[in-house]
């Protein structure tokens, strides 16, 4: 067997830059989701697929170890570079190598697999609302229309080291996977993407038709849709098909955080360029470092209460790279014995102090419901 694979993106209607990024270059297919203002979404998923391309060309480590490592690359340029401070991606690659699919993600961009009129999801998203779903909380129908379905709970970029979900499926002849950001399944519903991939044999025209359908249905978010057909071998040799490759968004940004090719001669060269990066960061750490931290809102545990800081749960050489600014008299310990938030002392983060203080609001709610006898706050 063998794939072919059609890969399409788009701005969508509302937004005025496109953060999504893809990369097609087989066995390796990926689709990143930047966040973070506009610059920062940019920077940060194309520096993911950027980053995947360059260690999958020189075959080092797991798919997940390359994953890893674009994380670290864009936590340091997110703190270094302060047009793109709190920037981050989400990230679902699959590895397609003999009738088997490599699956590793992290975020909401989801892979699917159509196989025989049934359209299957593969990846659950790192979302609160998921994790609420999974608990039996919220049903999925709510799940679609809840205020703070797009809540993270792990990107990559956002913090010095991140978990991978991976998993492995098998691929018969006939098999569609599909990845998508969430431009695409925020707009319009499974079903009537299983229709689509089910009417259009062609995967360049399915997957045009999906971003159109995204677009009529208001296109409110950057769309991409990359589809890999598991396809018959030729009866007759064929040249090997060279790999493709292509990566959204403006190809002079592309060429431009481009890593040189590694060659031994550059070493000496290499060498002063770091001792230049490591000057530069010295000198941007004290503010680029504020100016960062100030941008980022968490949930998380302070006294062994609940409580909403603003920085990154974590310390550096002894400094507390944050500081609370809500304590609430919600005891930590009973919030964490429900499993939605059994993670709380490692922080839920936030894109902003409401969006903070909504999880309070649902860690609260959540209590209450579980019977819990849930402490309300002295009017201030
Ligand atoms: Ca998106």
């Amino acid at each position: 067997m063998r794939t072919v694979a059609a890969a399409a993106t788009d701005i969508g209607h509302v937004r005025e830059g496109n953060e999504d990024a893809y990369l097609v270059a087989e066995p390796l297919y990926v689709v990143a989701d930047g966040m973070g203002g506009h610059l920062g979404g940019e920077v940060a998923s194309r520096l993911a697929v950027e980053t995947l391309e360059r260690l999958s060309a020189s075959g080092e480590g797991t798919l997940a170890e390359r994953i890893r490592e674009a994380n670290r690359v864009i936590f340091e340029r997110s703190v270094t570079d302060r047009t793109v401070a709190g920037m981050g991606t989400t990230l679902t690659a699959a590895l397609v190598e003999q009738g088997r699919a490599h699956l590793a993600h992290v975020g909401d961009s989801r892979a699917y697999r159509l196989r025989e009129d049934r359209l299957e999801q593969l990846t659950h998203d790192h979302t609160l609302v998921q994790r609420m779903v999974e608990e039996g909380e919220l049903t999925t129908e709510q799940a679609e229309g809840h205020p703070h379905r797009n809540i993270l709970t792990r990107v990559l970029g956002g913090e010095p080291s991140v978990d991978v979900d991976e998993l492995d499926v098998d691929l018969r002849v006939g098999d569609r996977l599909l990845l998508c950001s969430d431009g695409l399944t925020g707009m319009i519903a499974d079903d009537r993407i299983a229709q689509i991939l089910r009417e259009e044999p062609d995967p360049h025209r399915a997957a045009r038709r999906l971003i159109d359908e995204a677009n009529d249905a208001g296109g409110v978010d950057n769309i991409t849709v990359l589809l890999i057909d598991v396809v018959d071998d030729d009866p007759e040799p064929s040249p090997s098909s060279p790999a493709t490759r292509t990566i959204a968004g403006p190809p002079e940004r592309a060429a431009e955080a481009s890593p040189p090719p590694r060659r031994r001669g550059v070493d000496a060269r290499r060498a002063l360029v770091w001792a230049g990066v490591v000057l530069g960061v010295l000198v941007l750490a004290s503010v680029g470092l504020r100016l960062y931290l100030d941008s980022q809102w968490y949930v998380g545990v302070s006294d062994g209460r609940v409580a909403v800081f603003r920085g990154i749960p974590a310390q550096v050489a002894g400094f507390e790279l944050h500081h609370v600014v809500v304590e609430t008299s919600i005891p930590a310990t009973d919030a964490m014995d429900l499993a939605l938030y059994r993670d709380l002392d490692e922080g839920i983060t936030a894109d902003d102090r409401a969006e903070a203080e909504a999880v309070v609001e649902q860690i609260r709610e959540d209590l209450a419901r579980a019977g819990g006898a849930v402490p309300q706050e002295p009017a201030p």
